[in-house]
């Protein structure tokens, strides 16, 4: 298959669309937009597939806009820029979840743009990544100067920041249990053994692949989501979408130990004794990243070698790779290229 970009017309982008949520994607060609202030255009180079996608997708999540374009983890080379950008044409950027914040509420002002009153998210709200072109606003297009693929940079976008903001909630443990072993958690155990940290890797009972992964990745134990690890956890990061996780993970940890919720949605926890979370437990949640989370991430990622696995698709079948990730059927990443 010849990739989707070389069919379109001078001054057209296509793009797999969500029309209706519940329904497949479906390509369209459009006219090019232009960037407005402060906006920069791409041509899209990669775009990672994440589980928030799938929420998308499924309707799972208030609030987003159709039809929209999804795709939260782009990268791309600006390729035409609004009046006031600074980047430079031909500068190689990420584009994340969180792709505007007001500057103007409560928690922009605070220091918590993450939590912005009048947010605009990537692929949810404003089209996103999976096309051959998105525009994205400049102050959330982060240059990428130390990433030669940018196949393996774009699951850094999502997995990759949403980790390093869960781990940064975790605090400053030895032992960290990482509850789903997806693009999520095999970056993140990387960053983890760059940091001589301890990962215990839980996984779907019977997983064998992923365990097998999380030990390759140096994890010191991987054993099934339900079975208690060797000594207690100083903290957990859950990223399975699974309610039922939090029970779990709050037995495992040790007291004053930290549950960390890394996902945007999850099936209800379940009713559990108070007891899970005496002795200053505690549960939290994290949401969308700021960033300077991302600018650390992404200064840190090339120092500690953080290698994204990927199992690449061409755009036009964004579907397929939707479907592949809802079943589990690969490890690491999947990427769509235009
Ligand atoms: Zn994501
Ligand atoms: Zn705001």
């Amino acid at each position: 298959m010849t990739p989707a970009s070389q069919h379109l017309p001078e001054g057209r982008m296509g793009a797999m669309v969500l029309r209706r949520t519940g329904a497949p994607l479906v390509w369209e060609e459009r006219p090019l937009p232009q960037p407005g202030p402060g906006e920069v255009r791409l041509r899209v180079e990669a775009c990672a597939v994440c589980r928030t996608d799938l929420h998308v997708v499924d309707g799972e999540l208030p609030g987003g806009h159709l039809p929209i374009v999804p795709g939260h983890e782009i990268v791309g080379r600006v390729e035409a820029a609004g009046p006031g950008v600074t980047l430079a044409p031909g500068t190689r950027v990420g584009v994340p979840w969180l792709g505007h914040s007001c500057g103007q509420c409560p928690y922009c002002a605070a220091g918590r743009e993450n939590l912005c009153d009048a947010p605009q998210f990537t692929g949810f709200t404003r089209d996103g990544g999976f096309a051959t072109h998105a525009v994205a606003d400049s102050a959330y297009a982060f240059p990428l100067e130390g990433f030669d693929d940018p196949v393996a940079a774009a699951p850094l976008m999502c997995a990759g920041l949403i980790g390093w903001r869960s781990l940064r909630m975790a605090g400053e443990g030895r032992r960290i249990g990482l509850y789903g072993f997806g693009a999520a958690a095999h970056l993140l155990a990387q960053v983890l053994r760059w940091q001589a940290r301890d990962v215990y890797a839980f996984t779907r009972a019977g997983d064998e692949a992923a365990q097998a992964m999380a030990r390759r990745l140096g994890a010191v134990w991987a054993g099934a989501s339900d079975a208690m690890p060797p000594e207690p956890l100083d903290a957990a990061i859950l990223f399975a979408p699974v309610g039922a996780l939090v029970p779990l993970a709050l037995r495992a940890v040790r007291k004053g130990g930290r549950v960390v919720c890394g996902g945007i949605h999850m099936s209800d926890i379940p009713a559990f004794p108070y007891s899970l979370l005496w002795e200053e437990r505690q549960v939290v949640s994290v949401a969308n990243l700021t960033r300077a989370d991302a600018l650390e991430f992404l200064a840190l990622a090339p120092r500690a070698g953080i290698r994204a696995q990927t199992t690449t698709y061409p755009l036009t079948r964004a579907n397929e790779a939707l479907e592949d990730l809802r079943h589990g059927r690969f490890q690491g990443a999947a990427v769509l290229v235009p």
